[in-house]
């Protein structure tokens, strides 16, 4: 098994583990540990690097972003 380093559109997770490629168009598929999904991902390499720094962006943000709604509210 190949590790991905790609996050799952589901949940997120970057744990996913290679389940070959789909014959029809070549897109990765992949099984997620995270939430015990099957799934293609898009082969595209570049993607993946900015999917997973929204997906760590979003993280670290959510926390500030509750903060300041505290404060307004
Ligand atoms: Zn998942």
């Amino acid at each position: 098994m190949i590790q991905i380093t790609k996050a799952c559109p589901h949940c997120g997770s970057i744990d996913l583990v290679s389940n070959g490629h789909n014959k029809k168009n070549g897109k990765q598929k992949y099984y997620c540990n995270g939430c015990d999904r099957y799934g293609t991902l898009d082969a595209a390499p570049r993607y993946s690097e900015e999917r997973k720094e929204e997906i760590l962006k979003a993280y670290f943000e959510r926390p500030s972003m509750r903060g300041i709604e505290r404060v307004l509210a």
